[in-house]
């Protein structure tokens, strides 16, 4: 850039210097051109009252000799005289006839006339002044002359040599060059003795500044010819460099405790890194203060999922949670295109590589990372973050190209510290969703309570409501339960609780739902019944299957049971859910009462015929 700089004023120089020389040479030229036609007039004049008092004095045989001697002036290359008509005409003789088409024209117009002959060797000026007829005081040219006052009676050509202003011309032209030359040679020692030093100081800020900007601290030392104002200027700058580099530093480190994202192995702008990384570590706090005020678990997923959409640019993604203990996984989230391990996984949650390794897995290309991964053309990336002991949250990335999945692993380490902040959160919820789940649970049978019952109808009867269904609810009791404990201690009597439980789940359907709802006392609802027939076959297959299970007491001895069943139907028998287990309830004290080991539907009649004490 110096040398441009260099360069461009030495031409300038030389451009100035020209410039002002070529004026001035313009400016000699009209000079002199101007001098000659005002010597030419002078001459013209002189040589006018000349002719006008040989005239006067009758002397124009003399005329010649003037002409001549006049002619002999310095600077006079030619000199004559042309005669207008009117002269010639009056004198009776021709003399003087004009020379060319000048001299006729200047008798014509009776107007002076010019003309400038330049060659290399030589420059003149022809002038062509008029005589033109006046009636002065002094001189009265209508004394002798038959003319009007203004008629041209005739004309002086004089050539005039102006050749010595040329040469002063190119005189001044050597004189501009070598002050040209002076100026630029002083211009030269003059720029590198005080001018350099201040460019090279430049390159030196500006690559310094570049560097910075790049994470790179360089201090400069200026060259030493520098004034001492500039070069404690530079001193000033490194120490502003050296606070900036500390301070960066410092950032850097404290920062890579929240994120553990190293910036100056990126060799990129510290300052802009680091608002990068407080930009994000401000979102993730207002992430993390947003899920902590979520109430459910799919709240938070939700936004979980904003954040990988909006935040990250990502469209296919999965979440899941895998419980390694219960071998069960549960799709909790997804994003455009499903995941492509899905079929394996789903059944056999154990053969997920990630969630075993507990490390990410990434595909690889022309290698399986992951055999399960089923479209070969896609590329994924896996995360697992643990949630509680033995519960994983695997996040699985779908990408379409290479591309995809370089910029995807540019953002890990972002989606790893919002999977950070989100796993205590989920914690949180799944922990308080398996308290609720135990408040609601018999922990001898596993089987709901009758909380569950009552937390569970205000949702469930409305549901039924609206799909016009029927629940066929029945209320049963083991018959003479009060004898196996007596007779095996109740730890037997838990043990026949138990195998009546596992009877029941399995002779029900999925839907249905099973309660112990005190003692010896359960309730089944059969949710959306085809008919009181269908409720009856099943309270029989129950008891059936009660009827025929052989229950293992100890060696060898063995111990059948038998329950009284009562049944009665939703909304058939009353709108009111409570009023139909009292129903049933009823119905069971029928049958009890009928001899045990049976069924019994429930019947308006048998609200007035119990026997309450
Ligand atoms: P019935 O045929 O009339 O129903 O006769 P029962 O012996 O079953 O009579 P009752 O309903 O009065 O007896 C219930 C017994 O169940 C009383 C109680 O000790 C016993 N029981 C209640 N809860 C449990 C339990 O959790 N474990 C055990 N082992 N026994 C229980
Ligand atoms: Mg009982
Ligand atoms: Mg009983």
């Amino acid at each position: 850039m110096s040398r441009n700089i260099i360069l461009n004023s030495v031409l300038m120089v030389i451009a100035l210097s020209l410039s002002i020389t070529l004026l001035s040479l313009y400016n000699l030229r009209n000079a002199g051109i101007k001098s000659a036609i005002h010597n030419a007039v002078s001459i013209s004049e002189a040589v006018k009252s000349g002719l006008t008092s040989y005239m006067v004095n009758d002397n124009m045989h003399q005329v010649g000799t003037f002409i001549q001697s006049v002619s002999n002036m310095r600077n006079v290359d030619k000199l004559w005289l042309a005669r207008s008509e009117y002269v010639n005409k009056q004198f009776g003789h021709v003399r003087d006839i004009p020379r060319d088409d000048i001299d006729k024209k200047v008798l014509n117009s009776g107007k002076m006339y010019y003309e400038i002959d330049e060659s290399i060797t030589k420059t003149t000026v022809r002038v062509t002044i008029p005589y033109n007829a006046v009636a002065d005081k002094g001189i009265n040219c209508l004394k002798c002359h038959n003319v009007e006052q203004g008629t041209t009676l005739g004309a002086i050509s004089l050539v005039l040599d102006i050749n010595t202003l040329k040469e002063i011309g190119i005189e001044s032209i050597y004189i501009v060059s070598l002050f040209i030359l002076l100026t630029i040679i002083f211009f030269l020692i003059y720029n590198k003795k005080y001018i350099m030093p201040y460019f090279k100081l430049y390159e030196l800020f500006k690559n310094s500044i570049s560097n910075a900007i790049q994470g790179n601290f360089e201090k400069i030392s200026p060259p030493k010819e520098l004034s001492m104002d500039i070069i404690h200027l530079t001193r000033e700058y490194n120490n502003l460099l050296e606070i900036f580099k500390d301070t960066t530093d410092d950032i850097d480190k404290k920062l890579q405790v929240y994120t553990g994202y190293k910036t100056s192995t990126m060799r990129r702008n510290p300052l802009k890194e680091s608002k990068f990384i407080v930009d994000n570590l401000s979102n993730l706090y207002q992430y993390k203060k947003q899920i902590e005020l979520d109430s459910t678990l799919e709240e938070i997923y939700t936004r979980l999922k904003e954040v990988m959409q909006n935040r990250f640019g990502l469209k296919n993604f999965t979440f899941m949670e895998i419980d390694s203990t219960k071998q069960k996984m549960r799709k909790v989230a997804q994003s455009g295109e499903s995941f492509y391990c899905e079929p394996t996984i789903k059944n056999n949650p154990e053969l997920c590589r990630c969630a075993r390794t507990n490390q990410d897995v990434v595909s690889i290309k022309f290698q399986n990372s992951c055999q399960y991964y089923e479209n070969k053309d896609k590329y994924y990336y896996c995360i697992n973050f643990d949630i509680a002991k033995n519960i994983y949250l695997i996040v699985h990335f779908t990408c379409n190209t290479v591309e995809e999945l370089n910029s995807l692993k540019e953002k890990v380490i972002f989606i790893k510290s919002y999977l950070k902040e989100t796993t205590p959160v989920i914690e949180v919820k799944l922990l308080m969703a398996a308290l609720k789940e135990s408040a609601f649970k018999d922990s001898l049978t596993g089987l709901y309570n009758r909380k569950f019952l009552e937390e569970h109808s205000k949702k469930l009867l409305p549901q039924i409501k609206r799909e016009n269904g029927d629940i066929g609810v029945l209320m049963l009791d083991m018959d003479h339960f009060k004898a196996v404990n007596d007779e095996y201690g109740h730890n037997i009597g838990d043990k026949v609780l138990k195998e009546l439980a596992k009877i029941l789940e399995d002779t029900v359907r999925e839907s249905d739902i099973v309660i112990r709802y005190g003692g010896e006392e359960f309730i089944v609802l059969l949710i959306n019944v085809k008919s009181e027939e269908a409720a009856l076959n099943v309270a029989s297959k129950i008891a059936q299957r009660v009827r025929e299970n052989e229950i293992d007491i100890y060696a060898g001895t063995k111990l059948k049971k038998t329950v009284s069943i009562g049944l009665s139907m939703y909304p058939k028998d009353s709108n009111n859910l409570d009023t139909v287990i009292k129903n049933a309830d009823i119905a069971l004290y029928e049958a009890k009462n009928s001899g045990r080991d049976n069924v019994k539907r429930f019947k308006e009649e048998q609200v007035s015929s119990i026997d309450l004490f």
